[in-house]
């Protein structure tokens, strides 16, 4: 894994800057994490600076990871006093869940206002996460498009608007991206793999690996049957088994290649459904 997958400091600084000042602006942040890694894309800064404001963990991507984990990722992060839910965020409906959950979320401070006679109708929100997690997706799909920009508004940033939908939410325009979190070199591979970071950040063989040590073991029958091995060759050490299946794609020697195409593999869900992070190792894990 290269070195250099960094996020530049002052990029780092200056999405702070811009996530504090939008933070200002929101009823609620829709923190965005992948179903895959609910671990590994979280930013810890978004806790950090969202403090004490309403948050609604979203867990897109959940048509690719897998069910009985997403499961346990929702107990967990109930556990630490976040609602939280898993969409798709390619489906339509979608919309609705996230209104009503962020309404429920929402439910003191709008009762609140309204004592004070500010009935409200719209609530406003911004999304937040990681390269790649689904912010472009789910912002289509919560002002459903056929929306208008509402106009600038005091406070926000130049260029900046709001966009309404056929529901009650307003959202801001530009969703905040967050940089991904490099710990170790686990975390980078799992980021790798998910799609989370670019392709020129990492070399796509040690992502191959990652990928085949991990299906391997959780499941095997997929790998056999996907790239045409014996049983007997998920025993090989994984760099004798990434050039035979290098050898079985009929890609000769070109395991770059090979490597690439099971990357693109895994990420279409030709593997099945998969989680890489487990809500228990949490505690152990020190990234
Ligand atoms: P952004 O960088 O966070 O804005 O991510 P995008 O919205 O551009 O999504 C990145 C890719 O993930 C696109 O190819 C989307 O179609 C895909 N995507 C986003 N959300 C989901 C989801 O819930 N499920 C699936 N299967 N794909 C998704």
């Amino acid at each position: 894994m290269q070195s250099n997958i960094q996020w530049f400091p002052g990029h780092m600084a200056k999405a702070i800057r811009q996530f504090e000042a939008n933070i200002k602006l929101v009823d609620v942040v829709f923190e965005l994490v992948d179903a895959r890694i609910p671990f590994t894309s979280i930013n810890p800064e978004v806790s950090r600076i969202s403090q004490g404001e309403p948050r609604l963990m979203i867990l897109t991507k959940a048509d690719l990871a897998d069910p009985k984990l997403t499961q346990q990722w929702l107990r967990f992060f109930r556990t630490q006093g976040l609602v939280a839910l898993a969409v798709d965020a390619k489906l339509t409906g979608v919309q609705k869940k996230i209104e009503n959950a962020a309404r429920t979320l929402l439910t003191t401070k709008l009762a609140a206002q309204s004592e004070r006679g500010m009935e409200r109708q719209t609530i406003k929100a911004i999304c937040v996460g990681v390269p790649n997690v689904g912010k472009s997706t789910l912002l289509n799909q919560l002002v459903q498009r056929r929306s208008a920009p509402v106009g600038n508004r005091p406070g926000v940033t130049k260029g900046q608007q709001w966009l309404t939908g056929n529901g009650h939410l307003e959202l801001l325009d530009t969703p905040g991206i967050l940089w991904p979190k490099f710990q170790n070199q686990t975390v980078a591979e799992e980021l790798a793999l998910t799609g989370a970071i670019r392709d020129s950040a990492y070399h796509s063989d040690d992502v191959a690996l990652f990928a085949l040590q991990f299906f391997r073991t959780t499941n095997p029958t997929v790998l056999q049957e996907r790239y045409r091995l014996q049983a007997s060759a998920l025993e090989l050490p994984a760099p004798e088994l990434l050039l035979l299946i290098t050898a079985n794609l009929g890609m000769r020697d070109d395991y770059e290649r090979a490597s690439d195409r099971i990357i693109t593999d895994v990420r279409k869900g030709k593997l099945g459904r998969f989680t890489l992070d487990e809500p228990q190792d949490v505690v152990t894990d020190e990234h």
